[in-house]
């Protein structure tokens, strides 16, 4: 622990963003990093407090809390307070891959776990966290080259934060590693999903170039079970590892869903990242909030990606709608801490001027020449029901459906295997083995999960490289 007294001297400081009438002018990231004097204040906050839940799993009950990763943030939080940066930076890489993209896209459970957040003042982990990544990339990424070949030839399906970090951690371990991603890049919902704003794709490439110079080989416009038939890789590699997602995206069946003008986000969002990359668009038609009234079905991470997209598009007005009642401004930490609390969070894009109304079911869609123009709303009751003389109409020429993802697509790949789902239509598979119920098939992330978070992906990507590892060597000396 650095400074004793540190928590009570220092108050919590946190980077800020640039005003918002600017960032939306631009796609690029628009946080402003904390200074080095400023960072080592922070990082003297920790307390190292006894049981430090932030660090992931308590260690009595054995249920996740913090950091699902297991980052150790007590002693990389003591390390930048020392100024050791680059032990720090060894230290943090030793439990998370990708610390870079944390930093950034991590909602962070670790701070709501954090005992200081009892005083609603937690670490700022994730801008130190962030801080360490940067910096160690600053002064070049390094291949981490395995030091013997196994022999071992390894499928990864997928490219998304579990398929990386689950190829990364099986060519440290010496295994031939081969992914097959369809679309034309590496990252999967990092790339396509997550905007430049929030985070830019350099991150993504930057690991790209560390892993094939590791020995990772990249196939991409792959498309596993539609171009390259599923059993041929069960057939010809040691283990396969499914990573491909949770891709079926939640519709919303109502009267009027055909009209033009109403769009999965994961139509949209994919676009404005391609364009900004100059990557090919496809056979797809543009979909654009230029000039439009947007209306966004969906209060997560989707739904708010969608908010600042649209305003940097120049929409006329957007207007977030979620099912769900409005959540407390403040948990009870009494009920909730270190748990994640439910309470209302707003992200940098509702701030740039979307307006949010909560407990609400779209009951219809009406348009005009086949175009939608209005959403025929009403009231939530408890069952998600419309309340019957509570119903009002948004005008909208462009609406996005942020509700969520059901489950991996199970068309072609999933099905040629024949593999068993989960009651939620997920790849069945336990934490512990990662193993489908085929053998030699393994599967991770939010194709076995459902939908979540990049740190869980990561964990997951990791914790079935040492499944995979352990199954194909006897014994591994992989992290879990
Ligand atoms: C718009 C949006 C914003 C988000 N924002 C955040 C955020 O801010 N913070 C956060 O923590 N999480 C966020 N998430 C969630 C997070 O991105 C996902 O939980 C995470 O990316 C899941 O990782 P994954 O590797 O399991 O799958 P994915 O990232 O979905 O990657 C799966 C990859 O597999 C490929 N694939 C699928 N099937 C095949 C096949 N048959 N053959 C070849 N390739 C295939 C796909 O093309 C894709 O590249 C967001 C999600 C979305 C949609």
């Amino acid at each position: 622990m650095g400074k004793v007294t540190g928590f009570l001297e220092f108050e919590r400081e946190d980077r800020g963003y640039e005003p918002a009438a600017e960032r939306i002018k631009h796609y690029r990231e628009f946080v402003l990093p904390l200074p080095d004097d400023e960072l080592r204040q922070q990082a003297a906050r920790c307390m190292d407090c006894g049981v430090p839940y932030c660090h992931g799993t308590h260690r009595i009950t054995g249920a996740p809390t913090g950091c699902p990763v297991n980052n150790q943030i007590p002693d990389w939080n003591d390390l930048i307070y020392r100024g050791q940066w680059d032990e720090a930076a060894r230290n943090l890489h030793s439990t998370n891959n990708f610390p870079e993209v944390t930093g950034r896209v991590c909602p962070a459970p670790c701070e709501a776990s954090c005992t200081l957040n009892i005083d609603e003042n937690p670490v700022t982990i994730k801008t130190i966290e962030c801080a360490i990544a940067d910096r160690a990339i600053a002064q070049g990424l390094q291949p981490e080259k395995a030091a013997h070949k196994t022999g071992k030839r390894v499928a990864v399906v997928g490219s998304g934060p579990a398929g990386l970090a689950c190829a990364q951690q099986l060519a440290r371990a010496g295994h031939e590693v081969h992914v097959y991603e369809r679309w034309a890049k590496a990252g999967g919902l990092m790339r396509y999903g997550i905007p430049d704003f929030k985070m830019e794709k350099v991150h993504i490439d930057r690991r790209v170039a560390q892993m094939e110079a590791e020995g990772v080989t990249f196939h991409y416009n792959a498309h596993v079970g539609v171009t390259v038939p599923a059993e041929k890789l069960v057939k010809e590699y040691d283990a396969v590892a499914l990573t491909g997602g949770s891709e079926k995206g939640r519709d919303l069946a109502v009267p009027g869903r055909d009209l033009k003008g109403i769009h999965f986000a994961m139509d949209f969002l994919p676009q404005q990242n391609r364009r900004i990359s100059g990557e090919a668009q496809g056979d797809v038609s543009p979909i654009l909030a230029t000039g439009k009234k947007v209306v966004v079905i969906g209060g997560g991470d989707t739904g708010s990606d969608c908010i600042g997209t649209s305003i940097r598009q120049g929409a006329v007005s957007v207007v977030n709608l979620e099912v769900m009642p409005q959540p407390p401004d403040r948990e009870n930490k009494d009920l909730t801490w270190p748990n994640w609390p439910l309470k209302l969070r707003s992200s940098s894009s509702h701030e740039e001027g979307a307006s949010r109304d909560f407990a609400v079911v779209t009951t219809k869609f009406s348009g005009e020449n086949g175009q939608v123009k209005k959403l025929h709303c009403a009231r939530a009751d408890a069952k998600f029901q419309p309340t019957p003389g509570t119903e009002f109409t948004i005008d909208a020429d462009l609406v996005l459906l942020a509700m969520g993802f059901v489950h991996p697509v199970h068309e072609g790949m999933l099905k040629s295997l024949d593999l068993k789902f989960d009651q939620r239509g997920n790849v069945s598979a336990d934490t512990n083995a990662y193993q489908t119920s085929l053998p030699k098939v393994f599967a991770a992330g939010d194709m076995r999960r459902g939908q979540s978070l990049v740190v869980w992906a990561i964990r997951e990507g990791r914790q079935c490289a040492h499944a995979i590892d352990k199954s194909l060597m006897g014994s591994t000396t992989l992290p879990r």
